[in-house]
């Protein structure tokens, strides 16, 4: 039986890198990171760039001997990494990428085409605009990127939310709303509601359980990915509750409150 390929769609700092955590915490899971980034033309011959499995690229199972230069084409990438993931992982049958952008499903669906993997399920996850808005801000103030008001982060959001939607309409693969706050308050329920809809035999149903154990072998996602503390329990960012200005902002930008509902109603269990 091919494997279902699960592609996380989403912006930065969304909640993908926990979801692929729990998910990965059944036995029949294989989260692969933000694949993408590394069919970049990275010569990763001799790099010590380290997998979230805590070994370097070079030692780690799966990236070991996946050659990632510029010679490479995006075409060999993915079937050398399909070939490999089937031989030494025949008992998975879902593989997770969580790329995020659409832009990089193609070469899924080429390997779909191929015969490859047996289908493409994509989660479609968001974070509420407000918890989302703030993230932002304070990650560009961190990198020292030119500041942005809220104002302007909640319309871009609601900009990049929108194409993204309409992306997704276009694109054959299934589709699923999830929420990132779902995931953080109502866990067994949202995770039982992903795991139907990508078909998974839920072999633990504890998913706090599972993620104290998860395995992920993600190369460039969230820098949460390498710390082991974080990334095996349920953290929530919860500063947005008690900031005033965006409570007081969020309902007067009618067309933002008005997505962030439809999302948020559309990705609840
Ligand atoms: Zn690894």
């Amino acid at each position: 039986m091919n494997p279902c390929l699960v592609y996380i769609v989403s912006l930065g700092h969304s909640g993908s890198t926990i979801l692929q955590y729990l998910l990965a915490g059944q036995t029949n899971v294989l989260g692969l990171g933000e694949i993408a980034r590394l069919n970049r033309g990275r010569d990763l011959s001799n790099s010590l760039q380290r997998c979230s499995c805590g070994l370097s690229v070079n030692s780690c199972s799966i990236w070991k001997d996946i050659v990632t230069d510029k010679n490479t084409s995006e075409t060999s990438f993915y079937t050398h990494l399909s070939e490999k993931l089937k031989v030494h992982f025949p008992q998975v049958t879902h593989w997770i990428d969580t790329s995020k952008s659409l832009k990089h499903i193609d070469p899924w669906l080429q390997q779909l085409k191929d015969g490859v993997i047996s289908e493409i399920k994509i989660l479609y996850l968001f974070r509420d605009v407000r918890g989302w808005a703030l993230s932002e801000k304070a990650r560009r103030n961190k990198r020292k990127l030119p500041s942005r008001s809220l104002l302007m982060l909640m319309f871009d959001w609601k900009r990049r939310q929108k194409r993204m939607l309409k992306q997704l309409q276009k694109t054959q693969p299934d589709f699923l709303i999830v929420s990132y706050e779902s995931i953080i308050f109502q866990t067994q329920s949202a995770l039982e509601r992903i795991a139907s809809f990508v078909d998974l035999q839920v072999d633990n149903k504890n998913w706090l359980e599972g993620l104290k154990k998860s395995v992920v072998h993600d190369v460039y996602g969230n820098r949460m990915k390498d710390d082991p503390v974080k990334r095996s329990q349920i953290i929530y960012d919860d500063r947005w509750q008690y900031h005033f200005c965006i409570n007081l902002l969020t309902p007067l930008l009618f067309p933002v409150w008005r997505l962030n509902t439809r999302l948020r109603t559309s990705g609840q269990p």
